[in-house]
This record gives C-alpha cells, sequence and structure tokens, in this order.
C-alpha cells in the first residue's frame, strides 16, 4: 500500500504538483484509520491536533480537497452540512446504509452495483468513472426498537 503511494506521489512531482510534508502525513494518517471510519474535516483536525500533527484548519481543507482530486481520498456526502473523508479503493469500493436517527454507518459490497455504473455511466453516457457511491438513508435495527 506505502509503496503503491510512494510512486503515486512521484508521479504527482513529476506533474510539477508539491507534495508537502503535511500533505504526506495527512495520507498516512488515513492509512492507519480503522476500515470504516469516515470523518468530517473538523474531526480529522481534532486527531491530528491529538497525534500532535500541526495543521490549520484551512489548510487541511485545502489538502483534503487536493487529495480528494487527485483520487487518494473519497469524499462522501451524507446529505449532513459537512462531507466526510475515507481512503478511496476503487478496486474494492464499498457504500453506505445511514441511520437518520443515531447517525449510524455500514459499509456494504455488492458486486452488481458496479455493473449498473458501468451500464449508466460508460455504456449510455460514455462517461469515465472515477468514483461511484451509493447510499440508503434510514432507521436502524437499534433505533427501530426504541421507537
Ligand atoms: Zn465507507
Ligand atoms: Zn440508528
Amino acid at each position: 500500500m506505502l509503496t503503491n503511494n510512494s510512486a503515486k506521489f512521484d508521479k504527482l512531482r513529476e506533474e510539477g504538483y508539491r507534495i508537502t510534508p503535511q500533505r504526506k502525513q495527512l495520507l498516512e494518517f488515513f492509512y492507519e484509520l480503522p476500515e470504516g471510519e469516515h470523518l468530517s474535516a473538523e474531526e480529522l483536525h481534532n486527531k491530528l491536533t491529538e497525534k500532535e500533527i500541526k495543521i490549520s484548519l484551512a489548510t487541511l481543507y485545502r489538502s483534503l480537497k487536493f487529495l480528494v482530486k487527485k483520487g487518494f481520498i473519497r469524499e462522501l456526502d451524507f446529505g449532513e452540512d459537512h462531507k466526510h473523508y475515507e481512503l478511496s479503493s476503487p478496486k474494492k469500493q464499498h457504500h453506505h446504509l445511514l441511520c437518520n436517527t443515531c447517525g449510524l454507518t455500514i459499509e456494504f459490497k455488492d458486486k452488481n452495483l458496479y455493473g449498473y455504473a458501468v451500464k449508466i455511466a460508460k455504456e449510455q453516457n460514455n462517461f469515465e468513472i472515477k468514483d461511484y457511491q451509493f447510499k440508503i438513508f434510514g432507521i436502524c435495527k437499534n433505533c427501530q426498537k426504541e421507537s
């Protein structure tokens, strides 16, 4: 994974992008996150501060934007007033179920979804796929019991 990354970094450098130590640290931080964690920029900022990685919120936003654009991380919109971020891994793409009551996020994979994405994007619209996200909003098992 990390070797893969250095190769990506090298490529970016060749293209003339500056890989600042902060961007590198940020990306390394994402690799260390347990699978299934989706952090908002503010949550990320708190965690980075805990780890004594100094980065201003403004720089963090800019770095996130850059890493999203370059395909390292994925920006998720869960219908809240802020975005969530996670590592991008197109080959093992997963999707999300979201509980509207407690905010629980469940990840799932379904091979058929990629087939649909290809059909709609490539075959019907000649569109190159960079990311695709499937979201189901609802009420989780626990919250159903409580109501
Ligand atoms: Zn996820
Ligand atoms: Zn719930």
